[in-house]
């Protein structure tokens, strides 16, 4: 190539990405974003907030800065923890749902409830919150098909078949590495088998976010339709048990199914845990106290990162290093198989540009810099969970 041409060649690739780099926000809101974890249900009923409300600095997510994001899509968590189980479990993620259709109803002209892929379109082109939902852990059954099935009728339109707690019929990714003794081998055991298949009967997608590899490589062989993990990040980047190693990430793929990226500081940065622990170290006669009023660790975490925001953002990983992990997934597999699930209002600490909902166009920015396609983000954003989703469809 001669020396005029290599110039002019040059300048006009510099004129497309700058270009391209002030379009972000656009084509941000042209794509159909789709996050497939927010607990903002679980942190609202603790906060005693509503979705409707104007919770800027109290939350990462409401559902006017949802708009402000160019949220289109979200997946809730409908969620309880270990302490619920035989008797409880259940009646909370009816709670919990009871809650989401209620702040819908009264929004229907900015929400809808998403139940398949017609209502998703149908949320997109009326420009309301496309609201579904995903039910955080298989506990919430209490080892019951037909709580299985009334869940799905409700609108929970894909279950992790564990959280950080194993069931009778799933180990966990906590408990596995962990090496608990569960009195029964990890894995899927025969209800579990028989849990993933109804689920493919039934069109829920099987999420295998938190867990164990016993678990996540018996699900894989069992189901027919392709499986998400709905807020995980990846395990050579950030090696902690519940991150996908590079044969999972292969198998996802075999599978066609997708990985949703977490935004939780200590998923995205190997690092963060030990540069955490001396923060709270400095701060513990501080913690010590607020524990005394809330003895919720998390929360008190929570408060102290938000007090010390500043000292906090040394502590806090990049969005570059969330986005490396998306490049590691894209690498191996392609780019067919990856998207976002924050876990917004689930974590306390998240890549300091991604202080809550609003900053998702950042996203776009940082693809469109590494030099993905429209075609490519439009996947990444939603388009490759869309594909998942209607895979799971039976009708
Ligand atoms: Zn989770």
């Amino acid at each position: 190539m001669n020396k005029i041409l290599s110039v002019v060649i040059s300048a006009s690739l510099f004129v497309t990405q700058s270009a391209e780099a002030q379009s972000y926000k656009s084509l941000h809101k042209k794509a159909i974003v789709i996050d497939t974890h927010n607990d903002f249900i679980s942190t609202g009923i603790e906060k005693n907030k509503s979705f409707d409300q104007d919770l800027k600095g109290i939350t990462h997510s409401d559902l006017n800065r949802m708009k402000k994001g160019g949220v289109d899509v979200q997946v809730f968590s409908i969620f309880c923890d270990e302490n619920y189980g035989m008797g409880t479990a259940f009646a909370y993620a009816n709670r919990e749902i009871d809650s989401l259709y209620a702040v819908v109803e009264r929004n229907p002209k900015k929400m809808m409830i998403v139940k398949n892929p017609a209502d998703l379109d149908l949320a997109v082109k009326s420009k309301k919150l496309g609201s579904m939902m995903g039910i955080e852990g298989g506990h919430m059954i209490e080892d019951r098909i037909d709580y299985l099935d009334s869940l799905y009728k409700r609108g929970g339109r894909y279950m992790t078949l564990t959280w950080n707690n194993s069931t009778s019929w799933a180990s966990s990714a906590a408990d596995e590495r962990a090496g608990k003794d569960l009195g029964h081998p990890y894995g899927l055991n025969e209800l579990g088998e028989k849990i993933v298949r109804h689920m493919n009967e039934l069109g829920m997608i099987v999420d295998i976010s938190h867990v164990g590899e016993k678990t996540f490589y018996d699900a894989l062989r069992i189901t027919t339709k392709p499986v998400i993990a709905s807020h995980s990040c990846t395990y050579a980047l950030c090696p902690v048990p519940r991150n996908m190693t590079d044969d999972q990430i292969r198998m996802i793929k075999k599978n066609n199914g997708t990985i949703q990226l977490n935004f939780y500081s200590g998923f995205v940065d190997s690092t963060f845990r030990l540069k955490n622990n001396n923060f709270i170290a400095k701060h513990q006669q501080e913690k010590d106290s607020i524990l005394k009023t809330n003895p919720s660790d998390f929360y008190a975490n929570l408060f102290l990162h938000e007090k010390y925001k500043d000292e906090m953002d040394n502590v806090r990983p990049s969005l570059t290093l969330l986005i490396d992990h998306l490049d590691h997934i894209v690498k191996l597999i392609g780019v067919d198989h990856v998207g976002i699930g924050s876990d917004f209002d689930g974590i306390n600490s998240s890549p300091r540009e991604l202080n809550d909902v609003t900053n998702m166009p950042l996203l776009t920015k940082e693809l469109l810099k590494r030099g993905y396609s429209k075609e490519d983000i439009y996947k990444i954003l939603g388009g490759n969970f869309i594909r998942v989703f209607k895979a799971n469809q039976n009708n």
